[in-house]
This record gives C-alpha cells, sequence and structure tokens, in this order.
C-alpha cells in the first residue's frame, strides 16, 4: 500500500512542492512549485493543449484573474458559491457544517437542535453562508462601487467573450474556447497537501452545442479525457473512476456532471469534472448584461442560446495523481529503492548525463559535450557527478528520470554510451551518432 506522507515526504525532499512562506511558518493552503515541479506541470498543461488543439474548432482564451462583480453576479456565484459555516460561541472556531454533521471532525454532539463543538464543548451557532471567493478592490477606494474577485473558476472569462468568437472568428456550433489559468477559492479546510488548495490553476473547455444537437457530447469529452489520461499521461486504468454525481450535489449550474476520480492514498478524488452547464451561464449573462448573446444558426435560420459542455481538468490534482500513480517501491541488491515509474511524455527530467568517474577530467569532457549536444534538443536534462553511480541512479530514479547515459572508460575509445532503463535497469551501448534516434524513438512526441 503507497502511504501518502512517503509520496509527500518525497515531492518536498527532491524538491517537486515546497509550502509557501515557510520561513514565515507557512500559510495553510498554499504550496510553492520547485524547479521540477514546474517542469512536470509545464508538461501537463503542453499536453493537455496539444490534446485539446488537436480537436477541431478549438479556441484559446487568457482573461485576468480580477474579475467585476457584475459577472459573479450574474453567474451566480455571489448568491451560491458558499459553505455554510457554524462557529463555536465558546472558542470561535469554525466548522463546515457539512463536514461537521458528517462527523469528520469528531463526534457530533447535539441536544434539543443544539449542536456543540467537536473541541470545547461550547455551543454552534446556527450555519452562516460564507463565500468562498477573495475580495479585492480595484482603484484607491474601498466601496462597493470598487469592489471585484479573484475569479473560482476560469470559466466566466470564457462565456463573456462568447459573442467576440462568433463574431470576430466567425465560429460556428460546435465550437470551444479553452483557458489555462489560476482560480481561487478560500476554502476553509484546505487538505491532502496539493489537492484542496486556495490558489490552484485549471485547464478549462467550455464547449458550445447547438441546444438541439442530438450527439452525446458529455460522453464524447469524457472518452477522449479519459485516453488522455491513460494513453499519454500514462496512468493505469484501473486507478480512476467515473463517478456520476447524484442530483443534490450538483452544482448551481449544472444539469448533469460527470467527474473523474483518481483512488489517492487518502480516498477516492476528483481530478476532473466534466459539466453540462445547459444555456444557464449566456442566458444569464444574456439578461445582466442586455447584450444580445445568442447565435445565429445560418442553417436552421434560427437565433438560439448554446448550450454548454464543460470539461475542466485541476494541473495539481492531476500533478499529485500522477506521482502517486508512478510511485512504487523495489528491491535492487538487497537495498531498497524508491522510483516514480513515470511516462517519459510527463517525467520532468527525460535523461540524465553522467561520466562514470568524477576525477577523470577525459571523461568529464567528454560528458559535457555529450550533454551540451543533447541539450540542444531536450531542454529536460541533467548533468551530475556527485557521488557514485549507484547514487546518482538512486536520485535519478526518485525523481522518474527515464535515462541514465554514462560516460566511461570505453566511451573514450569508440564514442558510444551506455543508457540505463529506469524500469527494466536495461543497460544499452549507444553510439554518439544514434543518440538522438534513440531518444526520438523512446521519448514520443505526438
Ligand atoms: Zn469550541
Amino acid at each position: 500500500m503507497k502511504k501518502i506522507e512517503d509520496i509527500i515526504n518525497l515531492m518536498i525532499r527532491r524538491g517537486f512542492v515546497f509550502q509557501s512562506y515557510e520561513i514565515y511558518s507557512g500559510l495553510k493552503g498554499f504550496y510553492d512549485f520547485g524547479h521540477l515541479g514546474v517542469l512536470l506541470k509545464n508538461n501537463i498543461k503542453n499536453l493537455w493543449l496539444k490534446f485539446i488543439l488537436k480537436e477541431d474548432n478549438i479556441f484559446l482564451l487568457e482573461t485576468p484573474i480580477i474579475t467585476k462583480s457584475e459577472v459573479f453576479k450574474a453567474s451566480g456565484h455571489l448568491e451560491n458559491f458558499y459553505d455554510l459555516l457554524v462557529e463555536c460561541k465558546s472558542c470561535h472556531n469554525r466548522f463546515r457544517y457539512d463536514v461537521y454533521l458528517k462527523g469528520d471532525y469528531g463526534k457530533v454532539k447535539k441536544n434539543n437542535e443544539k449542536f456543540f463543538c467537536p473541541l470545547c464543548n461550547g455551543e454552534l451557532t446556527e450555519p452562516k453562508k460564507f463565500n468562498l471567493m477573495f475580495k479585492t478592490y480595484v482603484g484607491p477606494t474601498e466601496e462597493s462601487s470598487t469592489q471585484a474577485f479573484l475569479r473560482p473558476e476560469t470559466a466566466q472569462g470564457i462565456f463573456v467573450n462568447f459573442d467576440n468568437y462568433t463574431k470576430i472568428y466567425r465560429t460556428k456550433l460546435p465550437f470551444g474556447i479553452a483557458q489555462i489559468g489560476k482560480a481561487f477559492r478560500n476554502e476553509i479546510t484546505p487538505k491532502n497537501f496539493i489537492f484542496r488548495i486556495k490558489e490552484f490553476e485549471q485547464m478549462e473547455l467550455e464547449y458550445f452545442i447547438d441546444p438541439n444537437d442530438k450527439i452525446d457530447w458529455l460522453s464524447y469529452w469524457l472518452d477522449k479525457s479519459m485516453n488522455w489520461y491513460i494513453n499519454i499521461l500514462g496512468f493505469k486504468k484501473d486507478n480512476l473512476i467515473i463517478y456520476e454525481q447524484p442530483q443534490k450535489e450538483l452544482a448551481h449550474y449544472s444539469k448533469k456532471t460527470l467527474d473523474v476520480y483518481y483512488k489517492f492514498p487518502f480516498g477516492e478524488d476528483e481530478i476532473q469534472g466534466i459539466a453540462n452547464r445547459g444555456d444557464y451561464d449566456l442566458n444569464s449573462h444574456l439578461k445582466f448584461s442586455g447584450k444580445d448573446l445568442r447565435y445565429f444558426n445560418d442553417k436552421t435560420k434560427q437565433k438560439v442560446i448554446p448550450y454548454v459542455i464543460e470539461p475542466s481538468w485541476g494541473v495539481e490534482r492531476i500533478l499529485l495523481a500522477l506521482i502517486c500513480d508512478a510511485y512504487d517501491e523495489d528491491e535492487i541488491n538487497n537495498e531498497k529503492r524508491i522510483v516514480l515509474r513515470l511516462s517519459p511524455n510527463v517525467a520532468p527530467i527525460k535523461i540524465a548525463v553522467f561520466p562514470l568517474l568524477s576525477n577523470k577530467e577525459g571523461l568529464i569532457n567528454k560528458a559535457k559535450e555529450v550533454f551540451d549536444h543533447l541539450k540542444e534538443y531536450y531542454l529536460e536534462i541533467i548533468y551530475d557527478e556527485n557521488g557514485s553511480i549507484g547514487k546518482r541512479y538512486r536520485r535519478q530514479d526518485e525523481i522518474g528520470t527515464p535515462f541514465c547515459l554514462t560516460i566511461d572508460f570505453q566511451s573514450l575509445e569508440d564514442n558510444t554510451f551506455t543508457i540505463r532503463n529506469r524500469d527494466t535497469l536495461q543497460q544499452e551501448r549507444v553510439h554518439f551518432n544514434e543518440l538522438l534516434n534513440y531518444f526520438k524513438e523512446k521519448i514520443k512526441k505526438f
């Protein structure tokens, strides 16, 4: 059984992730991504861009994080995007009401319709709405007219641009607008490391369809997503679960939502949602802005408000799931080895280059020559001459590097090198002139 503590320990020890503001005792729900974390994140995002841009009629967009209040008034977030909280009248700790009722803070204590604090037994207040959006002000005065919000989803920036895409890009249904960007939610109980955090990155696609379209686009995007997880990111199929949200759990905008869950060591949880938002958003923005956001279908000569299918992927959640999926422990020569069996597509470092010994100038010079040559083609490459070869292999195994190339004495004679495979542990000898072909074959670009 994999333990989340071991995985978190590895991610911190190897510099994928750091607690934000650690030297000031940290800030709960915020994390920094180190060099390897950023490389891994970028691979996920780039592979996602390739995946969706291969589809027909997908367009990109980037909109501001700070969002005008009117947008969230129209979208319903000001009114509906909240958690119910109860506060202890004695110790003033606050608890999410639904989590409290589930017993996740400890035993539920109830007497005469009153609930009591799981920490100090003080009386709890009635549940109060707590909006999850971060508030800010645009301009020099802090008043309601200058109030704005950090977006809790990137989607609204897409909806308010709908008209631009049909007019300027002359898009025809069905078409999609995609955005990668930060979103913010003032979660009361951030938890499970980078799984539930307050500042996170989303990859969202709003896929606009004719309301009379009979194709099941929800299933279409689910199938495409599953293919991406398994065949491109390298997830084990058995660790992914499809979950249909029951009616009562649906977000205020959704008619139907399918989620992709990953079997994390701490339990199954969501890494992607695919919601049928119907015409909820465009309709609301049409009403609130007074702009005609209807779409003219030139085949049927009718104006319609398109429906929206929204697949929404969480970057940090996918990153954590990938590392959980890849994490493995085995034994080499009776010694325990920790290894991340990441697909070469996503591995933050693809190739490590070592001189066999660090005190032989000939080996070092040759190693640097090979390193410089490969770096012209692969930026995700590392040079390491510290410690024994065994120790260097272990370090690369722990960060998921699929290939380690070693320059030895034979290399100086015949210009060949050993390449060691992380998973099979097999070593092959490859000539300098064959290196690029070798890696091109193993590290597929698609
Ligand atoms: Zn209390």
